[in-house]
Parts: C-alpha cells; structure tokens; sequence
C-alpha cells in the first residue's frame, strides 16, 4: 500500500494549513522607546519620523545578529546600544535631565537561561551604560555597581567614557526648565503625579536556541535629585529574563519597584501558567491600581510577544524571525 503514507501525509498538512498560516509570527525581538509618547500633534511629524527610523535601525541591528546564529543577549544589547545613541529617546544621549542638569543614568541586562545579570546605575560618564551592565555581569562578581565606582570599572575594563555634556540636547534643556516652573507653581507636588515619561529604551530577544536575554537604559525622570534611583536597574523590577520569559519595563519606576513588575510578570508565567499577555496584564493593572502607569515588552521561547502599557502611547515595536518589523507608537 504504497499510497497510504502520502495520503496520510497530505490529509495532515491540509488539515494543518489553515492553523499553520493563521499562527502569530515568530517575534525575536521586541523593542520600546518609552511609555508615555506625546500625542502625534505634539510630537510633530519630524520627530515621529526619526523615533520610527531609529527604532526600525535597533529592530534590524538585533535581527541580524539572531540570523547570524548571534546571542539573544548580543541581539538585546545591539538594540538598546543604537536607541542610547539616538538623541531622541530617554537613554544614553539625549536623556532626561536631573535637577543639576545632569544626565544620570541607569541600566541593566539579564540572560534568562543562566540568569546571569548586570545593572549600573547614576552614571554621568559613560556612553553606552548597557554595555557597562554588560561588562559588571560578565567581568565582576557583582550585580549592580553605582555612581563613581561604576565609572572607576568602566575605566578599568576600557569601556568608553564622555564629557557630561555629551548627553544634554536643547529639547532636554527646555523639559527640565518647564519642570521647574511645574515644581515652583504646585510647591513640590509635582513629584507624586504622573511624570509623563518619555523615552526610556529596552529590548526583549529570542535566539535560535532559544534562549532570551533582557536589557534596559534610562535617565530616569526629569528634574529627580538626591540620587534617585527608578526600576530599570534594579533586577526583577524594570528588567528580569529567565528561561520561560524576558521583560523590560517602562514607566513611573517608584511604582514599577513596589509591584517586582519584571519579576512578577515572568512568576506568573512559570508558576501559573499564564500566556504573557495574561501575565502582563494582570501585573500592569495592579501597577495602576497602586496608582502608577507606564508599559512592559514581554517575550516567552516560542516567539509570543506582548507589548501592552496604560499610558497615552508607548513608543515600540518587534521584528520576526523573517525580519518583517512593525514600529507602532500609539494605537496606531
Ligand atoms: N522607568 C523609568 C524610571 O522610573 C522612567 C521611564 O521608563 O520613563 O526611571
């Protein structure tokens, strides 16, 4: 009965068709730019256009290194180092400004298979802080290094140091000012509502062994002082990767502390059960039920991804394994 085998062949794949061509793309990596993104009049067109082609640039930058067979931590790292470039995201150049008119920054990267992780944090001098989480993960025995001493391992690993200035942009100039005039004219109540962030960058990756890894940046929030620190560096928080899920965070980061978001969002997942979308929104909406906002990118081992946030926008996207990319910023 020679024909038996090919019918059987045949019935299964027909039978599969219609699931197979229906099924989610395979996401192997997800970005954001930040919750909190302007409304499009306020944003303006020329700045929609450069956010879009600078998170299109971090999606393709992370793509070529999963097709090349590369790590998910080399592809989150890949993204997250061309959006602290950018001046147009709250990362790296172009951050946030504090109440000295200092950028200040924070980062972090975990690997989800080994669960190897690394975070800086109110770094002044460093250029590229992802890459400086990095290097605290790979080359000391810590987890999280702060302030001067994180600049002295920078300079002892050969990591590359800038002027201050090197991070401060006119529009940040002008954020931190109308701060200020926010701050004077509601003494001091400006702090506790929404900060309207914008900016903060991270990516979420899956590579071909299917392993995720995690990475984080910020300048955390306009006009902060007496050293704040937000989530983004701090480990389950803003940032968690482990074998079943890798998240990153974005948002009001006092909020994102108190609720372990990363963590918890990743717990649910492995404890149970739960897809990531059900994950994240179950955790987002106790963020907002304690009275914070803010978004997550959440990526599991078989390529779903969920990017959802309570916030007016959030700037993000993912890529699939095919490299087609999809760049949203609002409910677009
Ligand atoms: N989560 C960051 C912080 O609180 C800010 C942001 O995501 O916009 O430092």
């Amino acid at each position: 009965m020679p024909f038996r085998p090919v019918l059987l062949i045949l019935s299964v794949a027909l039978a599969l068709g219609p699931s197979v061509a229906t099924a989610a793309p395979r996401v192997v990596l997800a970005i954001h730019g930040g919750a909190g993104t302007l409304p499009r009049a306020e944003l303006g067109p020329e700045l929609e256009a450069g956010m879009r082609a600078d998170l299109a640039r971090a999606l393709k930058a992370g793509h070529a290194v999963i097709a090349k067979g590369g790590s998910a931590l080399d592809a989150a790292t890949a993204a997250v180092v061309i959006l602290e470039d950018s001046p147009l995201f709250n990362a790296g150049r172009g951050s946030v400004l504090n109440a000295e008119g200092v950028a200040e920054l924070d980062a972090a990267i975990m690997e989800g298979h080994t669960r190897r992780a690394g975070a800086v944090a109110g770094l002044t001098r460093v250029r590229n802080p992802v890459l400086l989480a990095r290097r605290v993960m790979e080359d000391s025995p810590h987890v999280m290094l702060i302030g001067a001493g994180a600049e002295a391992f920078a300079d002892s690993v050969g990591i590359a140091l800038v002027e201050p200035g090197y991070f401060v942009t006119p529009r940040r100039r002008a954020e931190l000012e109308a701060a200020k005039a926010r701050e004077r004219e509601s003494a001091g109540a400006a702090w506790r509502r929404s900060p309207f962030h914008i900016g903060t960058v991270g990516a979420v990756a899956l590579d071909r062994d299917g392993r995720l890894a995690a990475a984080t940046s910020t300048g955390g929030r306009t006009n902060k002082r007496w050293g704040r620190v937000g989530d983004v560096p701090v480990i389950g928080a803003g940032t968690w990767a482990d074998a079943g899920c890798a998240v990153s965070a974005t948002g009001w980061g006092e909020y994102f502390i108190r609720v372990g978001v990363a963590h918890a969002i990743c717990a649910r997942v492995a404890f149970k059960g739960e897809s990531v979308e059900a994950a994240a929104a179950a955790v987002l909406a106790d963020v907002a039920d304690l009275g914070g906002d803010g978004g997550v990118i959440v990526l599991d081992p078989r390529g779903n991804a969920t990017l959802p946030y309570n916030t007016h926008g959030m700037a993000r996207g993912t890529i699939d394994a095919e490299g087609r990319v999809d760049i949203r910023l609002w409910e677009d």
